[in-house]
């Protein structure tokens, strides 16, 4: 199933410009927004894959973030091998989290202003937690995964690296959590473990790689964060960037008033993010 935001509408894509607008389908059961779904994911799969849904064309409208008022929103750092050389760090034995607050999440096509000349792109897979993980084992950890999304995880380089590292402020402005444009669920993807994802930024490719290149994959980042926190329905896993980032090129590049970062995952879609002058 693709799953989007429409209109703060919970709406299942069907293709060609059509779709199935949850709440009313299912007569008021399910919906309207997307983050109640989450509550009752099994339940609302179940009646998804028994009804016989009639599409219809749908009208335009943003696109906003396939989870919207998540409890927690969990960063992982340095989960590709070659992303933790550039930056010259060694592999984590752990998984190395972070949070971003969930106040910055925004949806597709977001215009996003820039607090600074140091804020960096960052193209990850995003998981949406379907059903309370605590404990899980890796080899259950796919069985709590609602879906998958594409995510910029946009960093400001200088209040990440302040106060020793703290990283949750400096990726937590307004706007650094785009996510979107659709939620993919697992069965839709031939291998959700091995996905190509690519980051440009105003056309040019910055990165590319594919997520079978994760350090720790999705089911064992289940595992590892429910070992230790609940996770719970509609949170949201940002699983870490792959080579390519500016701040570690020489010279560095980074994000600048009207560019255009476009994040593409093989099999979900394209999440385009417009760069905008930030306050003075
Ligand atoms: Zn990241």
């Amino acid at each position: 199933m693709r799953l989007a935001n429409l209109n703060d509408r919970a709406v299942i894509l069907t293709g060609a410009g059509n779709g199935i607008d949850v709440a009313s389908a299912s007569g008021g059961r399910f919906g309207p927004g997307v983050d109640s779904l989450y509550e009752r994911w099994g339940e609302f799969r179940a009646w998804e894959a028994a009804s016989a849904l009639a599409p219809t064309p749908l009208g335009p409208g943003p696109t906003g973030p396939p989870s919207l008022r998540p409890a927690q929103v969990f960063g992982i750092g340095l989960n590709y091998r070659d992303h933790a050389a550039e930056s010259g760090a060694d592999l984590p034995a752990m998984a190395a989290t972070f949070t971003k607050f969930p106040t910055c999440l925004v949806g597709d096509d977001a215009r996003v202003p820039l607090p600074s000349d140091q804020v960096d792109w960052e193209v990850e897979l995003v998981v949406v937690v379907g059903a309370r993980a605590h404990r899980v084992g890796e080899s259950d950890g796919w069985r709590h995964v609602a879906g998958l999304t594409v995510g910029q995880d946009l960093s400001e380089r200088r209040v990440q690296f302040a106060a020793g590292g703290q990283f949750s402020l400096g990726k937590s402005y307004p706007g650094f959590g785009p996510i979107g444009p659709v939620l993919v669920t697992p069965d839709e993807l031939g291998d959700p473990d091995d996905l190509e994802i690519t980051c440009a930024v105003n056309g040019h490719e910055m990165q590319r790689s594919r997520t079978s290149q994760l350090v720790f994959g999705v089911p064992r980042l289940i595992a590892e964060l429910s070992a230790i926190v609940s996770l719970l329905p509609g949170d949201v896993i940002f699983t870490g960037t792959p080579a390519g980032v500016g701040f570690t090129r020489r010279p560095p590049v980074l994000l600048r008033p009207g560019d255009v970062i476009t994040s593409t995952i093989e099999g979900i879609g394209t999440l385009t993010t417009h760069c905008l002058a930030g306050d003075p």
